[in-house]
């Protein structure tokens, strides 16, 4: 699976649980989040991770752990069969 290749930028690097690499990821999360109107403190909150974690997987700069992306699909940021 790590094989694939990111269907957005076609970049390696696709993360086990989600067929995006992480910058894509990322970059989807957090236009999914600002279009929600919510800061990443406030969503860091309630998921229960560090503001500097859920920004860092913002900016590719980190994988999403399997508990946040559970978290994610909470909060309807991520889809259920994403
Ligand atoms: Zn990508």
């Amino acid at each position: 699976m790590s094989k694939q290749r990111c269907p957005l930028c076609q970049g390696r690097g696709t993360t086990i649980v989600v067929r995006r690499c992480p910058q894509c990821f990322g970059r989807e999360l957090r236009a999914r989040r600002v279009a929600r109107g919510w800061s990443v403190r406030g969503v860091a909150r309630r998921i229960g991770v560090s503001a500097a974690f859920l920004s860092d997987v913002e900016l590719g700069r980190r994988n999403a752990s399997p508990r946040l992306l559970i978290a994610l699909r909470r909060l309807k940021l991520l889809g259920a069969t994403e």
